[in-house]
């Protein structure tokens, strides 16, 4: 089913978002629960009363708008998040929320009444940036996170983030879980990554999310003199640690054609150029969108940490990080998207994608996929990322599309 957006307001809403918390270098800055934050949501919630919507905030400030269908039925909700990470780009998560408004406003124009009722949402904080973890907001909907934990998160200058919704208005009354029983979940996201580019295509039918395993090894030698020590008297914690770092960088290659594997943290003690160290700790990072693959990735990284440890002489330990499993979109929300593309001819293809986002948690409460909108050069998270105008359009033409679809069902 095709709809196809107003284009010349699409885009001057995407760039009128574009200016709250704009920086200098043509990116944004839009800190979660920051006064540009409080900004771009006052400015979001007059623009879904102007469209008519029902407007819901919740108590951890996620805001919903809904439009009432025919039916009472379960509603079709499409969204993402307006918060931004540290001079990122203007796209990211708005343009999955403004192609969400302009959805709605299109059928105002088009005085459709879809048959489900549909939801428009700004999640809160999904960056992760100033308040860990990422994608809280939706995480607390969804009853991952326990909401009073969450409150009790600092920013680096000790703001809880209970003060900070406080502060700007944003603690709202409705208990932060699903209002209903919801038929779908559709989220439009830049891809961040290089596959549709490579590929020539506009459009990504996203149809699953990549799980990560996350951990930190800690390996514990003998601090001496560099020059007096000899080498079968060391114990340097940094050699083995060395060996790990390398067979992490090796080990996607021999696993699946989509495994990436990061070691992003070292800390070395005591860090001096005339002393043998004495304790690392780094971190590690595998991702892929098979749990076999994960699961077999986590058992080599620690008999590679066990093994670098014996050669060396040095204790060791390991601590588990985080462990997300993959996550596989409903087959009948992925063929919407796919629909979408083909009946508005667009170049499309299915992806996986790399990085989590709000579906992440909204693929526990009901049916759910994504759409991508390619990005050129894969860049993302700082000022340079960009997709053209016409590329954010289809992508927004084939939420809407979906979403549409979906709601008539
Ligand atoms: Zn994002």
């Amino acid at each position: 089913m095709a709809l196809e957006l107003n284009e010349e307001r699409f885009v001057s809403t995407m760039k009128e978002q574009a200016e709250i918390g704009g920086t200098d270098g043509g990116g944004l800055h839009r800190l979660a629960l920051s006064d540009d934050d409080k900004r771009i949501r006052d400015w979001f919630l007059e623009r879904m009363e102007e469209a008519g919507l029902d407007v819901r905030i919740d108590e951890f400030g996620n805001m919903f708008g809904r439009r009432d269908g025919e039916e009472s039925g379960e509603p079709v909700m499409v969204g993402s998040h307006l918060d931004s990470q540290p001079y990122g780009g203007i796209y990211d998560g708005a343009l999955g929320v403004i192609s969400a408004l302009e959805f709605v406003r299109e059928l105002n124009d088009r005085d459709i009444t879809t048959t489900r009722p549909i939801e428009i949402v700004n999640w809160t904080n999904e960056e992760g940036s100033r308040f860990q973890p990422a994608m809280q907001g939706s995480g607390v909907w969804a009853g991952a996170h326990d909401i009073d934990e969450e409150y009790a998160k600092t920013d680096t200058d000790g703001n809880t983030l209970e003060s900070e919704l406080e502060r700007i208005g944003y603690k709202g009354q409705q208990p932060a879980e699903p209002a209903a029983e919801y038929d779908s979940y559709l989220e439009l996201h830049v891809e961040q990554g290089p596959y549709l580019e490579e590929n020539d295509k506009s459009v990504g039918i996203v149809t699953g999310i990549v799980g990560f395993k996350w951990g930190a090894i800690t390996y514990r030698g003998e601090a001496d003199h560099s020059g007096p020590t000899p080498m079968h008297h060391r114990s340097d914690a940094l050699v083995p640690a060395a060996d790990v770092i390398t067979q992490i960088r090796r080990l996607p290659g021999t696993l699946g054609d989509r495994t990436v594997g990061t070691v992003g943290y070292v800390d070395v003690q005591p860090n001096s150029i005339n002393i043998i160290p004495e304790e690392v700790t780094f971190t590690w990072g595998v991702r892929d969108p098979t749990s076999e693959v994960l699961e077999k990735a986590y058992d080599h990284v620690l008999a590679e940490a066990a093994a670098a440890a014996e050669r060396e002489g040095v204790e060791w330990e390991h601590e588990d990080r985080m462990d997300a499993d993959p996550v596989y979109f409903a087959d009948r929300c992925v063929d919407a998207v796919e629909d979408a593309t083909e009946s508005l001819g667009y170049d499309a293809m299915r992806v996986f994608s790399g990085a989590g986002h709000d579906a992440t948690h909204a693929d526990s409460v009901c049916d759910t996929a994504m759409v991508f909108a390619v990005s050129e050069n894969g860049k993302s998270h700082n000022e340079d990322e960009y997709t053209s105008w016409e590329d954010c359009y289809k992508s927004a033409n084939t939420l809407a599309s979906a979403a549409f679809e979906l709601a008539q069902e």
